[in-house]
C-alpha cells in the first residue's frame, strides 16, 4: 500500500477526550473515529488489526473444534422473555420497535438466540457434544462508555455456546474454553490470567476471567506472584484430554481473583505471595449448566430415551476491546508498537528524498519486491519532510521500519529499524527482502 493513496488521518494534537494511552493512540494514528459516545467507525488501519485479532481468535476456536456460526444482531424480545431475562437486563438493553410494533432488541449476548436454534435440531445425546461460536457485534447501553474501544456501547464479540448430556461433560468443554483462551491471549501477544469471577446477569456457579494486567485497567485484582513468570507457551499444550485436564491444574492451582470475588479473610495466600494490580477483562467463561436450556425448554433424550435439558456453557471475548488492551500493553511515548501477529503492516519502508530519482527508483523496486515476497508493507512515498515520516511510522508502529535515502544507496545499503526495541542496523538493499522473510 502506497502512503499517498492510503486513508489514514493521523492527529498532530492529542485529542482532549482520550484519557488513556491506548485511546489516544488508537485516535492519533487514524485507526478509529467516534460516530457518537462509545460507537466507533473503524478506519482502514484500524480495520486491519480488528481483522488479524479476529483470524487468531477464530483459528484457535476451530483448532478447539467448535464450529463458526452467525447469529442476527437484532433478536426478538420473546426469546428473553423465555428466559426471564428481558427485565433483569435493565437499561444497558437497546429495545427497538419495528414497523408492526413489535418488540425487539439489538443483541447484547446470545445464550437465549442460540438456544432456540439448538432446541429445534438438538434431540438425542447422539448430537453432542456440540459447540458453535460466532463473531458479532453486540450492544450494550453501558452507563459510562470510555476509554474508547475498551468499554464501548457498540463492540465486537467472539461468544460461543457449548453443549453437552451431563455435567462432567459441560465441565469439559469448559476446561477446553480455559485452554483455547490461554492459547489465543499468547498468540497475541499477552499475558492473560484466569481470575475465579462472578457470572453475573449470565448465571451459573462456575468462572473464569482472563485479565490482562495494566494500570489503567478496570478491575482490581489479586494473585499469586508466581503468575508473573508462568507464560504460557502456546505450543506447549494442545487440545488433548491430559493436556486439557493438565493446563486447567496448573492454572487454577494458583490463587487469582477480581475484587468482587476477592475477600482477605478467606484469602489462602500470605501477604509477601500476594500482588495486587490493575486489569483488563479481555475475555469470560461461564458454565451454567440448564439456566436457559431448562425454561426454555432444550432437552434432549439421553441414552435411556429420558429427555434431559442440555447442559451449557458460554464463552466471550472482546475483539475490539483487544485492540486497545494490546496497545495497553505495547506501545511508548512515540506510538504503538504491534506485535508482528496483529501488526496491520509488517513492514514501512520510508523513501527519504522522492524528489531524488535515484532514491525514489531504488524505493519503488524495494516496494515491489517486498510485495511480490508477500510481505505485508506500507510504502511512504509521500513528498514530506524525513521527521515527519519517521514519527507517522513511529506513531503507526509498523515491526520494522526500512530507510532508503540518497547517502546510504551511494553504497546500496538501507537502513532497518526494529520499532520495539528502537535498534538499527544497515543492510544491502538486495538482502532486504531475505532479512524480512525470515
Ligand atoms: P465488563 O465487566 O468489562 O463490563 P462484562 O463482564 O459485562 O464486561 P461479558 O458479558 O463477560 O462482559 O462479555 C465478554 C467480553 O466482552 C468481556 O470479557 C469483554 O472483553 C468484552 N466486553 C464486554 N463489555 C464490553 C464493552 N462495553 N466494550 C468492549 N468490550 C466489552
Ligand atoms: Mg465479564
Amino acid at each position: 500500500m502506497r502512503l499517498s493513496e492510503y486513508f489514514l488521518p493521523t492527529l498532530k494534537e492529542t485529542p482532549a477526550e482520550a484519557q488513556i494511552a491506548s485511546h489516544r493512540l488508537m485516535l492519533r494514528a487514524g485507526m478509529v473515529r467516534q460516530a457518537s459516545a462509545g460507537i466507533y467507525n473503524w478506519l482502514p488501519l484500524g480495520l486491519r488489526v480488528l481483522k488479524k485479532i479476529e483470524n487468531i481468535v477464530r483459528d484457535e476456536q476451530e483448532k478447539s473444534g467448535a464450529q463458526e456460526i452467525l447469529m442476527p444482531t437484532i433478536q426478538s424480545a420473546d426469546l428473553w422473555k423465555e428466559s426471564g431475562r428481558y427485565d433483569d437486563y435493565g437499561k444497558e438493553m437497546l429495545r427497538i420497535r419495528d414497523r408492526q410494533d413489535r418488540e425487539f432488541l439489538y443483541g447484547p449476548t446470545n445464550e437465549e438466540q442460540i438456544t432456540d436454534i439448538t432446541r429445534a435440531f438438538l434431540k438425542s445425546y447422539k448430537d453432542l457434544p456440540k459447540n458453535l461460536f460466532q463473531i458479532q457485534w453486540k450492544f450494550r447501553d453501558e452507563t459510562r462508555p470510555r476509554f474508547g474501544v475498551m468499554r464501548g456501547r457498540e463492540f465486537l464479540m467472539k461468544d460461543n455456546y457449548s453443549f453437552d448430556l451431563n455435567i462432567k461433560a459441560g465441565r469439559y468443554s469448559y476446561n477446553k474454553m480455559f485452554l483455547a483462551y490461554l492459547r489465543t491471549f499468547a498468540r497475541l501477544g499477552l499475558q492473560a490470567i484466569p481470575m475465579a469471577a462472578e457470572s453475573g446477569p449470565i448465571g451459573g456457579d462456575l468462572s473464569h476471567e482472563f485479565i490482562v494486567l495494566a494500570p489503567t485497567g478496570e478491575s482490581e485484582v489479586y494473585f499469586d506472584k508466581e503468575f508473573d513468570d508462568i507464560k504460557i507457551l502456546e505450543s506447549k499444550y494442545t487440545y488433548s484430554e491430559a493436556d486439557v485436564a493438565d493446563c486447567v491444574k496448573t492454572y487454577t492451582s494458583k490463587f487469582a481473583a477480581t475484587d468482587e470475588k476477592y475477600d482477605p479473610k478467606t484469602c489462602p495466600l500470605e501477604e509477601k505471595d500476594l500482588k495486587t494490580g490493575r486489569g483488563i477483562e479481555v475475555g469470560h467463561i461461564f458454565f451454567f449448566g440448564d439456566k436457559y436450556s431448562k425454561p426454555m425448554g432444550a432437552t434432549i433424550q439421553d441414552a435411556d430415551g429420558k429427555p434431559v435439558p442440555l447442559q451449557m456453557g458460554s464463552y466471550g471475548i472482546g475483539v475490539s476491546r483487544l485492540v486497545g488492551a494490546i496497545i495497553e500493553a505495547s506501545h511508548d511515548e512515540n506510538g504503538i508498537i504491534w506485535p508482528e501477529v496483529v501488526a496491520p503492516f509488517k513492514v514501512g519502508l520510508i523513501c527519504l528524498r522522492v524528489d531524488d530519482e535515484g532514491c525514489k527508483a531504488a524505493s519503488e523496486k524495494l516496494y515491489g519486491d517486498l510485495q511480490k515476497a508477500g510481505i505485508e508493507v506500507l510504502y511512504d512515498d509521500r513528498n514530506e519532510r524525513p521527521g515527519a515520516k519517521f514519527s507517522t511510522m513511529d506513531l503507526i508502529g509498523l515491526p520494522y521500519q526500512v530507510t532508503i535515502g540518497p547517502r546510504g544507496l551511494a553504497n546500496g545499503i538501507a537502513e532497518i529499524k526494529v520499532r520495539a526495541t528502537g535498534e538499527k542496523s544497515e543492510l544491502p538493499i538486495k538482502d532486504v527482502v531475505k532479512s524480512l522473510s525470515a
